[in-house]
């Protein structure tokens, strides 16, 4: 059995999630299983979760799944990587120590599902009309890792398809987990895009709890490819530490099977927090080995009206030199979308 796969120990349902057939079977499925089974008035505030302090509902949050109904019809704006998010799910079983919606969705860690797929869908046709004769890209990973829940949702599945019969839409989501099986007989039309989100082995384990190794994932990501689906790789966050040279060298000869595809691309992250980041993370992970030092980094403001702490220009550059030689020498025919 993959090491990640989700098995949550309670599920709530929205009552009007029960009026969608993915609804009602995912409410009979769970009554034959050995979880709880309740009801929440909305998806977006569930306060029934166990656990006296905020660590410990936190972690059982993390085990317990929401099947809602989304209703807004808004979709974010997703810069560098789409032009909108397509709303697929929210939050995400994994325990990565620095995940972003440890900040993101603060104290409603819980992962939630949405039923009502076509009309998500419908809303995205409609984003898509919009903008023509453009091509609209969509992000399916801006608040969840989808494919963690896709044996339950099947919406990575829907929406697959969906973008096939697209001529202007395309769709992405970036994954730390492996069961990509139940998509690779689907008729994708190359419209999707799949990104492994990897690291050095010692990094995953020391940080993506919860999530797939480095080798299911790349045997996952060679499916895929077999599968005829475009595929990237993110590689984030970059940590420099002693040896991280030869430890990055060893991840980009892991990936030599993949040397010779046309259109791979590369996203890469280098490492940086927040104040806020830093503080979720200290109190969540007390014994965190992540390296968080102020004093080490570069305050940088952002966009958004908040900064972070990013690694000195020097550093930054020796990253950027490594990572753009290693792929220019060893992947000919890839392209590095970004390098932040
Ligand atoms: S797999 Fe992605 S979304 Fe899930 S906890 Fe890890 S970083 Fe967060």
């Amino acid at each position: 059995m993959p090491t990640s796969l989700f098995r949550p120990e309670r599920v709530f349902f929205e009552k009007d999630a029960l009026s969608y057939p993915l609804g009602e079977e995912l409410y009979r499925y769970f009554r034959t299983q050995e979880v709880e089974v309740g009801f929440t008035g909305s998806h977006n505030r569930l306060t029934a979760i166990p656990g006296k302090t905020r660590v410990e509902r936190f972690f059982r949050a993390k085990r317990t799944l929401v099947v809602g109904v989304r209703r807004s019809k808004r979709f974010e704006t997703c810069r560098p990587s789409a032009h909108y998010q397509l709303p697929l799910a929210t939050g995400c079983p994994g325990l990565c120590e620095y995940c972003y919606l440890l900040t993101n969705l603060g104290r409603s860690p819980y992962v939630r599902i949405y039923v009502n797929q076509e009309e998500i869908l419908q809303t995205a046709e409609d984003y898509i009309r919009k903008r023509l004769p453009g091509i609209t890209v969509f992000e399916g990973a801006a608040t969840s890792d989808p494919l963690s829940v896709e044996r339950y949702s099947g919406a990575l599945a829907r929406a697959i398809t969906f973008f096939a019969g697209q001529p202007r839409g395309r769709f992405r989501f970036v994954t730390k987990f492996a069961e990509v099986d139940s998509l690779l007989p689907l008729r994708h039309g190359g419209a999707t895009r799949f990104r492994f989100s990897i690291n050095t082995p010692s990094i995953i384990g020391r940080y993506e709890h919860a999530t797939a190794t480095l080798a299911e994932r790349l045997a996952a990501a060679g499916k895929v490819v077999a599968a005829g689906y475009p595929l990237g790789f993110m590689i984030a966050p970059i940590i420099t530490g002693e040896n991280w040279e030869q430890e990055y060298g060893g991840l980009f000869r892991e990936l030599a099977p993949f040397a010779e595809i046309t259109g791979l691309t590369f996203e890469l992250i280098t490492h940086r927090f927040t104040p806020r980041a830093k503080s979720a993370i200290r109190e969540i992970f007390p014994r965190t080995k992540l390296p968080l030092e102020e004093g080490d980094r570069t305050f940088k403001w952002g966009q958004f009206g908040y900064g972070k702490y990013v690694y000195p220009k020097e550093v930054h550059n020796k990253i950027e030199a490594f990572f753009r030689s290693m792929i220019e020498k060893n992947f000919p025919h890839a392209t590095i979308e970004y390098l932040v």
